[in-house]
């Protein structure tokens, strides 16, 4: 490849280029026109022409996408009876990365632990020890050397780190607070170009989001963690939609995907993953509504009835491809550790993958209704009670769907960072030119516009319905002015107004650069400190951080657009 290929081919935030990954990059490519081929020419034309976006097409039939875990059930303590204690530990962090490794190469996307706090706390307790045997120290580095392993390892697919998330905050015995406070600690310690793994924090009423709670103080301390990293993001187990489900059993997946409900068993996200998902574009079916300048909402919602029927046969394919053309073998990791809700020792790829979900996902809510109505969402009143329309009948469709075939079916609220410039591009490519089209790109999910100049509170209020409905996952981002250093009150106070309101899961943003010369970080242009121009930048794509440098061009326009959310 030459340099210019290079650029083309960053499809993804997270690519970084070596040897290896430009291999897997030609095979990545090739892969993805033989799948287009092979597939029937319409569900191929909607993919190429810019309907939908099938995600991870080069997995397609292959592998799931994304999975949550406990490792405590699987971990090989025979291996290490005869280790000293400080060996156990070394030898259980040295494993969390071959797990990782191996795991990761067996699916397309995230991998969650399900209460990382709790989890490792329960395999120490395992192996034999007790909180006093351990040398504190030796557990404080390996906790760095983790971290510092899921940033800085570039071994998936020979270019990027692995999607891992922590999931932590319940901690419910003294060595688990510890291990919860240490990942805390050390993150916050490293240094600004550290922003993996993801760590997501479980806010419960019962276990610290109140004062006097156990936990409190490790709520506290997530909350300085964001004021640093813009990590911990906030899953609110409280709220209107996550009330029914046990805090223990919710876990979120670093590209926001929620798996919950299932119509095999109980509520809960351990041992289950999305299998795959695909995005909808539309703003392409609300263009597609107007005719000679009239727009008919009747047509725009049988337009988008067909689509879901279309999208889930394509699911529906992709998932009896993956059981029929694949074998255990395939899944080595997956069947040896036996992590799956259902056991792969006495039952077919199909009992255990059926317990996963077939997303389907959405950008693009807030131009849609801009290209239906003329106005924005967020401004107008009739205007926000048609975005709630469209995405109740979303919701009634995917709800339909899961009645109606085998398979557990949710509405993902689509971050969206490989095809919110995509599908614009490919939208003004079709003739489908509007004032929305401008920007480059289109908002994320649900989203209120990145400009809208809205209050967090505002911004609350408006994207809150929503949560309730996109079962799938979403989350509620809030740009802030700079890092909010020392005010973990208004950032605690901001969650606690977002749980009253029915929000899921929320995150904040705000700009971090940061100067390769003199280390210094803020919000600059070039350096206040030194003068230097050397800047890493350091924003929020998707779920994950990313430097600015390895944006896609969509997610790079829209980053230049963003506005902050005042704190008032
Ligand atoms: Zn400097």
């Amino acid at each position: 490849m030459d340099k210019n290929d290079r650029k083309i081919t960053r499809e993804n935030a997270a690519d970084r280029i070596t040897f290896a990954g430009e291999i897997f990059t030609i095979g990545e490519r090739l892969q993805k026109e033989k799948i287009l081929k092979e597939l029937p020419k319409k569900w191929s034309d909607l993919h190429i022409n810019g309907d939908i976006h099938i995600h991870d097409l080069d997995a397609y039939g292959m592998t799931y996408n994304c999975l949550a875990f406990v490792i405590s059930n699987s971990f090989p303590y025979k291996d290490v009876e005869h280790y000293s204690s400080i060996g156990k530990i070394i030898f259980l962090f040295s494993y969390l990365q071959e797990f990782l490794t191996k795991l990761g190469n067996e699916q397309s996307g995230g991998m969650g632990f399900a209460n990382f706090d709790n989890d490792i706390a329960e395999t120490i307790h395992n192996m034999g020890l007790s909180l006093e045997d351990i040398n504190q120290e030796v557990l404080r580095s390996s906790i760095r050397t983790f971290i510092l392993w899921c940033n800085n390892s570039h071994e998936r697919l020979g270019k990027v780190s692995y999607y891992v998330t922590l999931n932590l905050g319940l901690a419910s015995n003294e060595l688990a607070r510890v291990i919860c406070y240490t990942v805390l600690d050390e993150f916050s310690k490293t240094s600004v170009k550290t922003y993996k793994p993801n760590i997501v924090f479980k806010v419960s009423n019962a276990v610290n989001a109140r004062k006097g709670t156990k936990n409190y103080d490790l709520f506290q301390k997530a909350l300085t963690t964001t004021t640093k990293k813009m990590i911990p993001t906030y899953v609110l187990t409280d709220s209107e939609p996550n009330k029914l489900v046990d805090p223990n059993e919710l876990v979120i997946m670093g590209c926001r995907t929620r798996v919950v409900d299932n119509k095999y068993g109980k509520k809960t996200s351990i041992g289950r993953g999305n299998i795959t998902n695909i995005s909808i574009n539309l703003p392409r079916l609300a263009y597609r509504t107007i005719k000679n300048g009239d727009i008919d909402i009747d047509v725009f919602y049988s337009n988008l009835s067909e689509m879901f029927k279309e999208v889930s046969k394509i699911l529906e394919h992709r998932f009896d491809m993956i059981v029929r053309n694949r074998t255990k073998n395939d899944f080595n990791l997956n069947s040896e550790k036996d992590i799956w809700l259902k056991s792969f020792k006495d039952n077919s790829l199909e009992d255990i993958f059926i317990n996963g979900t077939l997303s389907v996902g959405f950008i693009g809510l807030s131009e849609t209704v801009e290209v239906l109505t003329g106005k924005k969402f967020y401004i107008d009143p009739k205007s926000y009670e048609l975005s709630k329309n469209i995405v109740s009948k979303m919701r009634t469709h995917i709800d339909d769907l899961t009645k109606t075939t085998k398979f557990n079916y949710s509405l993902l609220a689509t971050s969206g960072e490989q095809i919110s410039g995509r599908f614009t591009e490919l939208d003004i490519k079709a003739g489908y030119i509007h004032p929305v089209t401008d920007k480059g790109y289109y908002t994320n999910s649900f989203h209120v516009d990145v400009d809208s100049g809205l209050s967090t509170f505002e911004k609350i209020e408006k994207e809150a319905p929503f949560h309730l409905m996109s079962n799938g996952g979403c989350i509620t981002y809030l740009e802030l002015h700079e890092a909010p250093i020392n005010n973990e009150k208004a950032l605690e106070e901001l969650l606690m107004f977002a749980l009253d309101k029915g929000i899921h899961y929320m995150g904040f943003n705000y700009e971090l650069d940061y100067c390769n010369d003199c280390g210094h970080k803020g919000l600059f242009d070039s350096c206040p400190k030194c003068g230097s121009n050397k800047i890493t930048r350091i924003r929020r794509v998707s779920g994950y951080l990313e430097i600015v440098d390895y944006f896609t061009k969509g997610k790079a326009n829209e980053e230049k657009n963003r506005k902050r959310n005042s704190l008032s």
